[in-house]
């Protein structure tokens, strides 16, 4: 039997941020891994087969990571994860070969959009500049700390212009703020696909402000040199130089309580793991239903109502080449060579009613995919001149007909042969290719119940102060001693540490170690 001041559950990055900030304040701690390696969402392989070409099989495009406060403060570019932002950051390329750009300088951003429609160039510029001081006072910070009643948080909003403007665009859904304040089909495709549709639902009321939010925030996708699994890497190195251990192939099989309060972990190896504290950061279902059988019945039912999101899943195809993707748009215009992260099949803004009718359904909808050739901007991911790509496509989590073991492989020549349309030499470059279904990401990583990338939907009232559910907010739960630090937590899920980094502002509070600002 092995004793820790604090057991964390799955090494994700956000377990991995709070175990480092837990070490640094001189707690000892042990980390718990179902899997193999560490890093959830950071993983970076090879296919045996073509050995040397590296793949990132889950997160790629990680925005502004260089400028999260605990990517300073544990140090983790000296540790190993380096970061660019490609100037070039996202272009959606149209069918015509004409193409909607956003750019790392605003002002080019502006041009571009200026193409399809000065009008919606204007408008751009006018919500970017209400919203940047909208982001900076109020928007950024929350999500840097834990999140506030929302209650209080309306009173305060309500004070001041910016708060105000914000609760106004806020009580629309993404779509409804793009069909009021945007008039040309593409540019509202390419707004609702880039700045919303990866994040929430777009029909859903009180996310009206993620597209000018998106718009005014300098944070550009960015990608990891020698791949995500480098940031991985760099946490755990962080951790360990603080004397936090990491256990991989480790599975918990319960928590134990002692009179209501945590004592420990069993884990599925019979071990008993004591500890003061437990920091999960799996799903509320796997927590509260799996790993609490003796969890008291108000919160195991509140947890088993967690829902997850419908248009998160992820379709990944991967490609191994002798030279990157050639899209022939880049004929007429030279810099798209050179365009980080590439959306193709997306002409009009009305194409996402039929995405979500498909996903409703349990259909394959037409191709809208996006991606990226991490080796036109990071030569150490091949072999000297070699290249790999990938394309990825929502695509529903269960199908009506067949299932994603049979129908991957046929599924991923479909969209080969959509990309060949637009950059027809990946066919001929191409030296193999592999795909990843929803179901291989729940496998994989089974916190992404349903394959759902950001661990439970913004809607069923699951955000901020609620995040996962009422009581367990505030990544303290009604449990003594247990807390959440995983993306089901405010502000949720994708590559930002922040439910990791703000669960240790709360746990360290806890302990008596760090005082958290008023409202908490
Ligand atoms: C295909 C794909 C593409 C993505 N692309 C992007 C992107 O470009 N940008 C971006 O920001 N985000 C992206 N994401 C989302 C991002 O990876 C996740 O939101 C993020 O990894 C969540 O971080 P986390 O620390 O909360 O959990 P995770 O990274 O999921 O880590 C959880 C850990 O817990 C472990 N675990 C699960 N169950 C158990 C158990 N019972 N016991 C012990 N351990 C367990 C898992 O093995 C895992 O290591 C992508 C995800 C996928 C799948």
């Amino acid at each position: 039997m092995s004793s820790f001041d604090g057991i964390l559950l799955g090494a994700g990055h956000n377990s991995l941020v709070l175990q480092a900030y837990l070490g640094r304040a001189g707690l000892k701690t042990v980390c718990l891994e179902r899997g193999s390696t560490i890093g959830g969402g950071l993983a970076t392989v090879e296919d045996p087969r073509w050995p040397g070409y590296r793949h990132n099989t889950h997160s790629f495009f990680h925005r502004a990571i260089d400028q999260m406060p605990w990517y300073g403060e544990l140090e983790l570019e000296r540790r190993g994860a380096t970061y660019v932002e490609p100037e070039l950051n996202v272009a959606l390329i149209l069918k015509s070969g004409e193409a909607l750009c956003w750019w790392t300088d605003f002002e080019r951003t502006a041009e571009s959009f200026a193409e399809f429609s000065a009008r919606d160039a204007a408008t751009l510029r006018r919500w970017r500049e209400a919203f940047v001081p909208i982001l900076e006072r109020i928007l950024g910070p929350e999500a840097r700390r834990p999140a506030l009643d929302p209650n209080a948080r309306r009173k305060t909003l309500e004070q001041t212009a910016a708060g105000r403007l914000l609760l106004e665009t806020s009580a629309l859904s993404p779509l409804e703020f793009v069909e009021r304040e945007f008039e040309h089909p593409v540019v509202k495709a390419g707004l609702l696909f880039f700045n919303g549709l990866r994040e929430v639902d777009l029909r859903l009321r009180g996310f009206g402000h993620h597209i000018p939010a998106l718009l005014a925030s300098p944070a550009k996708a960015q990608m990891c040199i020698g791949g995500a699994a480098r940031l991985a890497d760099a946490l755990a190195a962080a951790v360990r130089e603080t004397g936090g251990e990491i256990r991989t192939s480790c599975e918990p099989r319960r928590i134990v309580l002692d009179r209501g309060r945590v004592i420990g972990v069993e884990t599925t190896s019979g071990e008993l793991i004591r500890g003061r504290f437990v920091a999960s950061s799996l799903n509320p279902q796997q927590t509260f239903l799996d790993l609490l059988p003796d969890a008291p019945t108000g919160v195991r039912e509140r947890a088993a109502k967690f829902e997850y999101n419908l248009l998160a899943p992820l379709f990944a195809l991967n490609l191994v080449l002798k030279a990157p993707p050639q899209y022939r748009a880049a004929q007429r215009r030279a810099e798209l060579a050179r365009a980080f992260m590439v959306i193709l099949g997306l002409e009009r803004y009305e194409q996402f009613n039929d995405i979500v009718r498909h996903h409703e359904e349990g259909r394959i909808p037409s191709t809208v995919m996006w991606g990226a050739c991490p080796t036109l901007f990071d030569a150490s991911q091949a072999p000297p001149g070699g290249h790999t790509a990938f394309m990825w496509e929502k695509l529903p989590y269960r199908l009506a007909s067949g299932d994603w073991d049979r129908e991957r492989d046929r599924h991923a020549e479909h969209m080969l042969a959509q990309w060949a349309l637009y950059a027809p030499n990946v066919m001929q470059d191409g030296i193999g290719w592999f795909a990843r279904s929803p179901l291989d990401t729940e496998r994989d990583l089974p916190n992404m119940r349903h394959g759902d990338l950001l661990v439970g939907s913004f809607a069923n009232g699951q955000v901020g102060y609620d995040r996962p559910f009422r009581g367990a907010g505030e990544y303290r739960t009604p449990i003594d001693g247990l807390y959440l630090c995983g993306s089901s937590c405010h502000p949720g899920g994708n590559i930002t540490g922040l439910p990791g980094y703000n669960a240790a502002q709360v746990l360290l509070a806890d302990l008596g170690l760090a005082k958290l600002g008023p409202g908490h």
